[in-house]
């Protein structure tokens, strides 16, 4: 189970999680989780070209090991990147030491230096607060307001159209993702979504 618009009870258990970036501005940021993938990701880069629309990228490290080229095609666009641990780890099932080892193995796929404030994003939205509490002293974590349900078969590319203008606001956190299970859904939902948007007014900026 999962919802389309975070709760505030969720949002207000933890304060120091980016959850969106409330603002007057007609601004929403998009992120795309667990590539990048060959087909789907370029796609996605086609798609936000002919918006002029800049995202932030998740991804998960072992992809980043098998396609280098296309990660720093994401890069060249001006979009900016994540770190989503290197084998999409869920955190509830792993243990402190191991996790923190899977996301430094990411960030050292993506090349990223250390020490500079860094996004992550945890995999399913699952951390435990020991993992949360290391991490944080590292990296901006990164979840989100609006979920569009991409990835999830039982729901029709119409229907993740619909939840994702439905509850997006000024300064949102929206998740896609450029994987192969949300394709079909992505490829309908965001186009629309981006001309809907575009045509209102709004711009897309990275985090
Ligand atoms: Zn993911």
């Amino acid at each position: 189970m999962y919802f389309h618009q975070t709760p505030w009870l969720l949002k207000r258990w933890h304060p120091h999680f980016l959850w969106s970036q409330p603002t007057r501005e007609p601004l929403i940021h998009l992120t795309f989780d667990d590539g990048p993938i060959p087909e789907v990701t370029e796609w996605v880069l086609k798609t936000l070209s002919a918006w002029q629309a800049k995202a932030t990228f998740f991804c998960v490290g072992d992809n980043v090991r098998k396609y280098p080229a296309l990660f720093g095609e994401v890069i060249a666009h001006g979009h900016r990147v994540g770190n989503h641990t290197f084998h999409h780890l869920n955190g509830w099932r792993t243990n402190l030491a191991d996790y923190l080892a899977n996301v430094e193995r990411c960030r050292q796929a993506m090349g990223l230096p250390p020490g500079k404030p860094l996004l992550f994003r945890p995999p399913y939205g699952r951390m435990t607060r020991s993992q949360a509490c290391w991490l944080r002293q590292f990296y901006r974590i990164v979840m989100w307001d609006v979920l569009t349900g991409d990835f999830d078969p039982n729901l029709s590319p119409d229907q993740c159209l619909r939840n994702a203008l439905r509850y997006t606001q000024g300064g949102s956190i929206v998740v896609f993702h450029d994987s192969l299970k949300a394709r079909q859904n992505l490829q309908y939902a965001l186009p629309r979504y981006l001309e809907h948007f575009s045509r209102a007014g709004y711009y897309f900026e990275a985090i």
